[in-house]
């Protein structure tokens, strides 16, 4: 099960993933998680992305796409993998799909989560994280429709795009995400 979540921050990405995750034994790959790992262990990485996210902007495509790469390259990601966060460019995505051929996989399906801006920025106040100011939130937002967005457009003319409603009760997102992905 290959598996991409997108969504805008605060759309409940992550919680979902850990969730279907757990489930279905299959590694959750991060580049949030990731990246804000090496901010906190001060790694050259770190240091080059920490003030960029701080900003709520996105942190360089050949970053994160090494990243990517070296870690689907893992053993656990052998039965499957959810990237969660990743792509969230048409170069990313375009360089996630070299890499897969590579490894001789591919994407199966792209969860997309929706939810209002309104309701993001309700949800983000209680958040408290260091790049969850007002200001930051409303430049991810605004990244997100600028480079984010147009990845829903390539994902649905290669037939993987599921689109869900995030706004409602945690177990009936997830039964939602659970149909359209045919588990
Ligand atoms: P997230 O936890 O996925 O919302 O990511 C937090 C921050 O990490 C983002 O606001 C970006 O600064 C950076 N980041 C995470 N994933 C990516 C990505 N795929 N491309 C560029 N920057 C990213």
């Amino acid at each position: 099960m290959n598996l991409v979540f997108f969504g805008p921050p605060g759309a409940g990405k992550g919680t979902q993933a850990k969730t279907l995750t757990a489930e279905f034994s299959i590694p959750q790959i991060s580049t949030g998680d990731i990246l804000r790992a090496a901010v906190a262990k001060g790694t050259e990485l770190g240091k080059q992305a920490g003030p960029l996210m701080a900003a709520g902007k996105l942190v360089p495509d050949e970053l994160v796409i090494g990243i990517v790469e070296e870690r689907l390259k893992e053993p656990d990601c052998h039965k499957g993998f959810l990237l969660d966060g990743f792509p969230r460019t048409i170069p990313q995505a375009l360089a996630l799909d070299a890499v897969l051929a590579k490894l001789g996989k591919k994407i199966e399906h792209v969860v997309s989560l929706e939810v209002p801006d309104t309701v993001i920025q309700e949800r983000m106040k209680g958040r408290g994280r260091a790049d969850d100011s007002p200001e930051t939130v409303q430049k991810r937002l605004d990244v997100f429709r600028e480079q984010t967005s147009p990845l829903k457009a390539h994902y649905e003319n290669l037939g993987l795009l599921r689109t869900i409603n995030g706004v409602g009760a945690l177990d009936e997102i997830y039964a939602g995400i659970r149909k359209s992905i045919g588990r």
